[in-house]
Parts: C-alpha cells; structure tokens; sequence
C-alpha cells in the first residue's frame, strides 16, 4: 500500500514552520513520529497534499523543570519520555503509564506530541494528560496559547488543534510528596493499545483523601473524568472498603467505544476492575 502523491516541506526552525502552516492551512498534515500518520496515509486514510516533516526543527525536543511544572517538547520521542529520570521523579503517573504503551521500535520513532495531537481514546498519555490536569502549547505565527488536558480533546482523534497551528509542549505539575498515582490498563497483548484504562491521583493527608482524580480511558471517544468515583474518595480514609465504593461508581460510566474485544457490559466490568487495580496500587496494596 501506498500514500497517495503529497509534497513534502522540512522546515528546520520554528519560525519556517509556522510560516509553512501559515501558507498550506488545512492542505497540511505535520509529519512527527509517522508511527500512526504514515498507516493511515498508506491506507489512504488521509491524503494531505502537503506533509510538513517536523523531524528538523530545532528547540521541540526537551524535558526540563520549569517552575512548578515539568515541560516537554512536543517532539520528545517515547523512549526518551520513558527512560527520563526527570520524569520518573517528578511525574511518576508518566512513567507508570510507559509500562504499557506500544513496543520498542514504536517508541524509538513516535513522540509524545505526534501521540496526544492523534487524540486516540485508546492511548493511555490522554488519559494522563487529564488525571493530572496537564497544560497544552498550542503554536502558530500568532504566538502561543495554553490549553486544559480536558479541552484538548474534542472526539475520537479530535483536539483543538486547527489548521495553521501544532502543538509545540505539554507542561505536567509536578507531584507533590502528598500525592499518590495508579495506572493500570487492559490490551489483548501488551504494549497493544488498550481496551480499558483506568488511572488515578490522589492527594492524601495521612490516610484521608483530600481531592481526588479517577480517569477512564478506551471506553468512550473521549477519556474523561469519574466523577462519581471521585466524590466516593474525597474527604474520606481511603481503604478497600472506599476502593470497592469508588470502583463500582465507575458505573456511572457508559462505555460507549464497543468493538470485537467488548462489549458495554464487559467494559464497564473491566473499568471497575481497573479502577479498583489502580487505586489499590496508588495507597501501596496493589
Ligand atoms: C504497532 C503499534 C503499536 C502502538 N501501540 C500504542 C500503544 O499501546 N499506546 C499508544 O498510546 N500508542 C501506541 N501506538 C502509537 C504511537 O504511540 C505513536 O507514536 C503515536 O500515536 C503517534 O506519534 P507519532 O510521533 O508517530 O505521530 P505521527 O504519526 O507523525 O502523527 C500522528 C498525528 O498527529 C499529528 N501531529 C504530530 N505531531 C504534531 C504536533 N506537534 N502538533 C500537531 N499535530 C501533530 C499528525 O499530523 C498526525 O495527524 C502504537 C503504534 C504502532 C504502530
């Protein structure tokens, strides 16, 4: 299989880009990683007439502390993200999540802006970017502008990314000592993408939960917040008896996302499961 014809354009700073995106508007697909764009152009899935290969562009590949925030450059590659001590340190919910996502190759080559501007419901570091209420840059020629992880996402492989624009940083907090994270996923084999993700960040005093945030993922077009699970932990000790209360308010959420590996009813098991599974881990009994 094979793309249909398209030009290609390397712009090698971020100004030849932004005038690039400026010039093609939505003519243009940016070209990252190519681990999800180049499948979907060969099977011609999207045929953009040009392709604007970010790969040379200098000052998009970083992690670096920036105040209360660790800042990473959207083209930061997978294995970089998952080997970074800075991230294993100050954004471990990061490094849990790596854990799970794709294979060795995969991760040489895809980044993790090319990930979250795909937008995939299945992908796990959307429903990271959420649980830990991430900032978004989103660049064009008109300068910056920040979005919230929860309005980054529109819909299935959907963001407020428009033609003209790229997202250049994703800024997660920091963690603070107080806080706990879990992650955990089901995928027919690992490394897939999943069926059911569910994470969580929890920010104790002692054994008591102060606020509370339950993230599901691979079960609707959008992953996104359980609210009812949240308000099942917040303000109170947090011990299996909450984590088997917090889970089944997960049954607030109806799965949506139903294909040959579940349908509704084994997705909404799988999300309790997983609920359960990634609290458990974030009190230290999983
Ligand atoms: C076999 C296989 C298994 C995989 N398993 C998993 C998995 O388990 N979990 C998971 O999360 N992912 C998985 N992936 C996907 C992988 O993580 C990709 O790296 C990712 O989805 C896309 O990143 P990329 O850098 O390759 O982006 P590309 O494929 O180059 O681009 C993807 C899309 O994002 C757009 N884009 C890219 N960068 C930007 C930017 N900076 N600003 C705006 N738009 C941009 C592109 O135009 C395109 O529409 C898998 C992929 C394969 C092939």
């Amino acid at each position: 299989m094979k793309p249909a014809p398209f030009r290609l354009e390397r712009p090698d700073t971020i100004q030849a880009l932004c005038r690039a995106l400026a010039k093609h508007g939505d003519s243009a697909r940016i070209l990252a990683g190519g681990q999800s764009l180049v499948p979907m152009m060969n099977f011609r899935l999207v045929t953009p007439e040009v392709l604007i290969d970010i790969n040379r562009v200098d000052g998009l590949d970083y992690i670096r502390l920036d105040g209360d925030a660790l800042a990473i450059g959207a083209m930061t590659r997978h294995v970089t993200v998952k080997e970074s001590a800075l991230v294993k340190a100050n954004v471990p919910l990061i490094a849990k999540a790596y854990d799970h996502i794709a294979h060795v190759t995969v991760r040489n080559r895809g980044t993790i802006g090319g990930n979250l501007s795909h937008g995939d419901p299945s992908s796990e570091l959307p429903a990271v970017a959420i649980c830990l209420d991430a900032k978004f840059v989103v660049s064009s020629s008109e300068g910056n502008r920040t979005v919230r992880a929860a309005e980054f996402f529109k819909g299935m492989f959907e963001t407020d990314v428009s033609p003209g624009e790229f997202l250049s940083e994703i800024r997660f907090p920091v963690a603070a000592r107080n806080q706990r994270f879990g992650f955990d996923e089901f995928s027919p084999r690992h490394g897939d993408f999943a069926i059911a993700i569910a994470t969580v960040a929890l920010e104790m005093k002692g054994d008591t939960c102060v606020s509370a945030s339950v993230v599901h993922g691979g079960v609707r077009e959008m992953p996104g917040q359980v609210a009812d699970a949240e308000a099942a932990l917040r303000g109170k000790v947090v011990s299996g008896e909450q984590v088997a209360l917090a889970a089944k308010a997960t049954a607030s959420i109806e799965p949506t996302l139903q294909n040959y590996h579940g349908d509704a009813a084994y997705k909404s098991d799988l999300l309790r499961a997983l609920t359960a599974r990634a609290l458990s881990q974030a009190i230290g009994e999983g």
